[in-house]
């Protein structure tokens, strides 16, 4: 681990920062610290024992809770609580991606001892009920000195119609937050999983998900950069019939470029996910059966020994045995 090595350096180093290491830890590590991920936040307040006290006695690292993977698959409502705790109350952004094992007995208990939460990021945390998501905006909306600014909550099941209105209703009440979601900045496909959850607000909207207007489901609906589509909606001709600003359950998207991908024009890649013919001619692809992967899937390709191209692993394992290539 990068820290513990660190910590030896100093460590052999002189007499002086022998010192340091056994006493209190250098002041610029205070400044890095809160911009550390949580994984190594944690990690590093394992390392020794100064770092663990600096570490601890520093709110700042803490103000701003941030899970991902890998962290994610294993972040408890117990875990939750023991990382929320380090804030004393004053947290500040709670942003848990695909946490798939908070409960909303879990959010509603770090809501209740941080009520000053302005950034609530729950994407995919599939065991929160729309109820629970409902109760703790409500919670942080009703305290005097609220300052919740956005909420994510794609991918929570059963979200309706009402359970957005009434999202809506807690969290647009001042002016300042609709002069906000009039600014809004287009959301892209292709964009949308490389968006880090805590930056969304960036984007100028206050919730992620709208209603469809194809399918009338609370979904993200996403804006097209095809220039046609662009210019069809400046023009707001006819938009009835040919605005493509729909979920994506609704119109394909190109994983690459995150246009719309109409029937005829898909193109097939390794993996099962669409590709608009432009970006597929431009991806290089399988030796053997011509098809690329999207960038998401580049774990597809399979190095192919004495070659300077790859193929991918579905004709590796029809058509090689395993000495003839490496991963
Ligand atoms: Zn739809
Ligand atoms: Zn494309
Ligand atoms: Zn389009
Ligand atoms: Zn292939
Ligand atoms: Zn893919």
């Amino acid at each position: 681990m990068e820290t513990s090595q660190s910590c030896k350096e100093h460590s052999s180093g002189n007499e002086e920062q022998e010192q340091e290491v056994a006493g209190l830890p250098h002041e610029a590590l205070f400044l890095v610290l809160p911009y550390l991920p949580l994984l190594e936040l944690l990690v590093m307040s394992e390392v020794c024992m100064p770092l663990k006290d600096a570490v601890k006695k520093d709110i700042l690292p803490w103000l701003n809770i941030i899970v991902e993977r890998p962290l994610n698959l294993r972040f408890s409502d117990e875990i939750l609580m023991k990382v929320a705790s380090k804030a004393n109350g004053r947290l500040k952004t709670l942003a848990l991606i695909n946490c798939a094992r908070i409960t909303d007995n879990g959010l509603q208990r770090v809501i209740d001892e941080n009520p000053l939460i302005n950034k609530l990021h729950i994407p995919g945390c599939t065991a929160l009920t729309p109820d629970g998501v409902i109760s703790a905006v409500q919670k942080l909306c009703q305290h005097p000195h609220h300052s919740l600014k956005s909420i994510q909550i794609n991918g929570i099941y059963n979200m309706k119609k009402e359970h957005l209105e009434t999202l809506h209703s807690y969290l647009l009440t001042n002016q300042k937050q609709q002069q906000v979601q009039r600014k809004q900045k287009p959301v892209l496909y292709h964009n949308y999983s490389k968006f880090q959850g805590y930056r969304w607000e960036e984007l100028g909207r206050i919730v992620d998900v709208e209603i469809c207007p194809k399918c009338n489901e609370v979904r993200m609906v996403f804006d097209c950069p095809r220039e046609e589509c662009r210019r069809k909606k400046r023009d707001q001709q006819n938009c009835s019939l040919t605005d493509c600003r729909m979920c994506k359950f609704c119109i394909p998207r190109c994983e690459e470029c995150g246009r719309c991908v109409q029937l005829g024009e898909m193109e097939e890649a390794v993996c099962a996910d669409t590709l608009c013919s432009d970006c597929w001619i431009l991806l290089s692809k399988c030796s053997f059966c011509n098809k690329p992967c999207c960038w998401q899937h580049t774990n597809l390709q399979v190095s192919s020994v004495g070659s300077s191209g790859w193929i991918c692993c579905v004709c590796h394992d029809k058509f090689l045995s395993s000495d003839d290539v490496e991963h």
